[in-house]
């Protein structure tokens, strides 16, 4: 989440959510025979908002206030399912800031004949708030009920229409890397410069079924200055693609923290495109649909069943102030649990902000194993430093101490994995803690801290999530040793 103002004004944050308790679940999906195909069905539906209304729309991203003007181009939710074995799994992408954990649990709660749904936000800034700190002002909450209820029911909706379409399909997995199409924006400069492309093609006819596409990018091409309703260079990714390869595409974000944005200019047939224009939005989209396209050409075919999933619960301290804030005002409603010490403990529901007791979210990690593909569920914007455990620790951070998170890469067992940032939470910046550095001296440097803490909930809530991640994959790994 990047809430951007001017100058010094940049990064006056907030944010999010409020606190936790902890209830682990985990599921083992299906025993199939080893012959029987995986189905898989796709779907699209549409979230755009209704801007001719008199009800005001505010664009979620930067600073509060930004009403929106019109509609340039719609918004969707895009899913996909996957049947094996009497199990289902439904995988839902909308173009959105950060749909919290209560809106995907009431979205659960119409699919419990689903063994495990995720929805995942795009990161979008360019359309509706809904988590509540992007309003007419820092103290009226922007999140229209109406609509997040239609966005539900759209989720929904996906996940049906998708099932219609159930083919039998085997699954092709490709990568391609450009570290050119991503501008790190916070030193250490580490990003993740890979695309990861799922694509999975008809038993019966051959043709291409579908793509699931993960980038590691803000949807930030057109700037705060923007007052348009736009899904961001995220929909002319999946236009170009669906043109291309004639089948439906799920576009998704990956490790988008820290902060990967668009490079700030493009050259294309010699002229230099500005980020915050529609122009360098479109040109921008095309070259991410090329490196996927890259990435399709070089795809290898991989096994995707039997499905196995874990997903726990977990609690993630609070002590950012501006959450705090953003709880007492009202604009983020989010149950808020006194912080026991230990992640996967709730605490007692907090009524009202203590001064001295730190609250904590309820918030979710998953991991599905799908044959010999993983695929990591992470509720924020994860730094990429955590991916392949690049993190620095440079002279002038606060923690120079603090304990090292594990890397994502190292965690899961699968060679082939994707990534789903924002996946049924946003909880804000996953950093890592070594590189926390709000108090002077600054690292590098610095006459001033950089942006990034102030829209996180805490030093700790990364490694809180990566362990958390650890005892998911422990726990597929189990069931996998169970079965053998
Ligand atoms: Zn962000």
């Amino acid at each position: 989440m990047r809430v951007q103002g001017k100058g010094t004004m940049r990064g006056i944050s907030w944010v999010v959510v409020w606190a936790g308790i902890c209830v682990p679940g985990w599921l083992e999906a299906g025993q199939p025979g080893p012959t029987e195909p995986l189905s898989v069905g796709f779907a699209q539906t549409d979230i755009t908002p209704d801007c001719a209304s008199d009800r005001p729309v505010y664009l979620a991203g930067y600073l509060p206030g930004r009403r929106a003007t019109g509609v340039h181009d719609p918004l969707a939710a895009r899913g996909v399912v996957l049947h094996h074995g009497g199990r289902k799994l439904a995988f839902v992408s909308v173009d959105l800031i950060g749909l919290q954990l209560e809106t995907v649990d009431r979205i659960r709660k119409q699919l419990q004949d689903y063994d495990q749904v995720t929805v995942a936000s795009t990161h979008n800034h360019s359309g509706p708030d809904v988590i509540g700190i992007w309003g007419k002002s820092f103290f009226k909450r922007g999140v229209d009920d109406a609509y997040l209820k239609r966005v539900r029911d759209a989720v929904v909706a996906c996940v049906r229409k998708a099932e219609t379409t159930l083919q039998k399909v085997r699954g092709r997995f490709g990568t391609a890397d450009d570290a050119r199409l991503v501008h790190d924006s916070r030193l250490p400069v580490v990003v993740d410069p890979r695309i990861r492309v799922l694509e999975f093609t008809g038993i019966e006819n051959g043709r291409r079924a579908g793509l699931l596409v993960q980038w590691n990018c803000h949807p930030e091409s057109l700037e705060s200055k923007n007052r348009q309703v736009t899904a961001d260079f995220p929909a002319v990714v999946v236009e170009t693609l669906q043109k291309q390869y004639g089948c439906p595409v799920v576009y998704f974000s990956g490790a988008i923290g820290g902060l990967m944005a668009p490079p700030h200019t493009l050259v294309e047939d010699g002229r230099t495109l500005h980020r915050g224009t529609w122009e360098f939005r479109r040109t921008y989209g095309r070259l991410v649909a090329q490196l996927a396209s890259k990435a399709v050409d070089k795809a290898r075919p991989l096994s995707l069943t039997p499905f196995r999933c874990a997903n726990e619960r977990l609690y993630v301290p609070v002590r950012n102030p501006w959450y705090r804030a953003a709880r007492v005002t009202g604009v983020v409603r989010r149950k808020s649990y006194a912080w026991t010490g230990d992640p996967r403990e709730r605490g007692s529901q907090m009524k009202f902000l203590h001064a001295t007791r730190i609250g904590a979210i309820e918030t979710e990690v998953g991991y599905w194993q799908l044959g010999e593909l993983g695929l990591a569920m992470i509720p924020g914007e994860l730094y990429p430093e955590l991916l392949e455990g690049k993190i620095d620790q440079p002279e002038g951070a606060d923690l120079p101490d603090a304990p090292l998170e594990p890397a994502v890469a190292q965690l899961l067992p699968t060679r082939h994995w994707m990534l789903v940032g924002l996946a049924n939470d946003e909880i804000g910046y996953l950093i890592p803690a070594r590189q926390w550095d709000r108090q002077p001296p600054y690292a590098y440097g610095r006459r001033r801290s950089q942006y990034g803490e102030i829209n996180s909930c805490g030093p700790d809530s990364a490694r809180l999530v990566l362990e958390s991640l650890r005892r998911c994959t422990g726990k597929v790994a189990e069931a996998v040793a169970a079965a053998q």
